[in-house]
């Protein structure tokens, strides 16, 4: 390939790169509700539509599958490579400065819902593969553009997609970050219960979502003095704020402390288990106290590698399990929580649930836990190697392998990897206000891309 060529050719194409990506951001594609041919919504359908029709444009081949994916194909005949990313996007939300339903260009930066996440991809492989067919480059084996629209709620278009057509045998995704994601830890999410009838714990809540660190909890509790709340808030010593209200003839117990992602616990401070801390301290009645030792004791406060549970495990290539015990409620009657836990490739699901199962029963609690395996691809496949070294070649940057605690749009499709488009040290408010992409890394991911595909396809066999 005459890499000077294809590389001018697409920076030649820059405003039209910006106009298609603000046609796809016109499109309000979050999940709504389904209609007649469009399972995910009308909006979610009309803009694969019209990203399909773009490709058409380009001079390429496309089919839909199912109303719920869309594929564009840039040769005949069962293609080897794969590359899978999507057209919707999670709403707009509050506190935009720009219209997020309509693309703007400002000091190099386009901002729109989904302008990185996952549109502004989209745009830069229809040009990678318009650039390549433009310019005749020749393919040895084939490669096709895949475009789900489910991606934000659940991925159910890709589980779709494979009962009824074969991924190829190479797929990434450029859904995540560079400069490749290899391993996704497994997950495991856990819900448990056990009833209680308590004189003096009167109601706690904590946490709403299972995988995130909870940043606010409460109780009430009554019968108790406030200096011996105070003395034993002093005694926990945490880390997380503890501030007392009076609440009828009772004292309300706020806890703060601050939120993180569930796949890296140690950036937050629980204020959930602070607050367990706390009230397992306190001279409350059976079983209340007990249960909650439990949990003190099998969870503790500050503790974000499951030791305590007899869960921790930790391998060289993903490092360490991580634990949240995210959600807690008790309404008079009994208490109910949930865990989230991520683990690296050396464990499987069946036996962490096992582990953490039996840690919940020596806490009094009942537990119903299940999840997903860790997603691995060899570092040193070919194939991961060939992408890499297509980073490398045109950032310049060292192309290197991550793990994450977190899943991509791949995890669990056998080969698939997670390869860019954002960037350490960039933050482009993804799911947030003011989502933007650098116009520049239209074009760079493009190249990336480009250059990916002509290395992937023309690499011989076995890739
Ligand atoms: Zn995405």
């Amino acid at each position: 390939m005459d890499t000077k060529k294809v590389f001018d050719y697409i920076d030649s194409m820059r405003g039209e790169m910006c106009a298609v990506l603000g046609e796809l951001i016109s499109y309000p594609s979050f999940k709504q509700e389904p209609e007649e041919g469009a399972p995910y919504g009308r909006a979610a359908r009309d803009c694969l539509d019209s990203a399909l029709k773009i490709c058409e444009r380009f001079g390429f081949a496309t089919d839909t599958v199912g109303d719920r994916a869309g594929i564009a194909s840039f040769t005949e005949g069962e293609p080897l490579l794969g590359i899978l990313a999507h057209l919707d996007v999670v709403s707009a939300g509050d506190g935009w400065t720009f219209e997020p339903y309509k693309a703007t260009v400002r000091d190099g930066k386009l901002y729109g819902r989904g302008a990185m996440d996952d549109k502004g991809p989209v745009v830069s492989v229809i040009f990678a593969m318009k650039a390549l067919k433009d310019l005749g480059v020749p393919l040895k084996r084939g490669f096709e553009l895949i475009l789900g629209t489910d991606e934000e709620c659940g991925s159910s278009d890709i589980k779709y997609f494979r009962k009824h057509r074969k991924m190829p045998k190479w797929l990434f995704t450029p859904d995540a970050e560079y400069p490749l994601i290899n391993i996704e830890k497994g997950r495991i999410e856990s819900r448990f219960s056990a009833p209680c009838k308590s004189e003096k714990l009167m109601s706690l809540h904590g946490g709403k979502t299972v995988n995130a660190v909870p940043a606010s909890a409460s109780a009430v509790v009554g019968g108790i003095s406030e200096d011996e709340i105070n003395s034993a808030i002093k005694a926990a010593g945490c880390t997380a704020v503890f501030t007392l209200s009076a609440e009828g003839g009772a004292i309300k117990i706020d806890s703060r402390g601050v939120s993180a992602h569930a796949s890296t616990p140690e950036t937050g401070d629980n204020a959930l288990t602070a607050l367990i801390k706390l009230l397992q301290a306190l001279p409350l009645d059976m079983p209340a106290k007990q249960l909650l030792s439990g949990l003190a004791k099998e969870f503790p406060y500050k503790e974000t590698d499951g030791a305590s549970a007899g869960v921790a495990a930790r391998d060289e290539v993903s490092g360490a399990l991580t634990l949240v015990l995210s959600v807690l409620d008790y309404d008079g009657k009994s208490f109910g929580g949930a865990i989230d836990i991520r683990f690296p490739v050396c464990e499987t699901a069946a036996s962490v649930c096992k582990k953490l199962d039996a840690a919940l029963k020596r806490a009094g609690f009942e537990a119903h836990s299940g999840g997903s395996e860790p997603h691995c691809v060899p570092s040193d496949s070919p194939f991961v190697k060939t992408l890499l070294e297509a980073y490398s070649s045109v950032t310049g940057k060292k192309g290197e392998c991550i793990a994450i605690g977190g899943g991509t749009y791949v995890h669990g499709i056998p080969g698939g990897v997670a390869f860019g488009c954002e960037v350490s040290g960039e933050d482009n408010r993804i799911h947030g206000a003011d989502e933007f992409i650098r116009v520049d890394a239209l074009a760079e991911n493009a190249k990336i891309f480009a250059e990916a595909i002509v290395r992937v396809c023309n690499g011989g066999e076995p890739v």
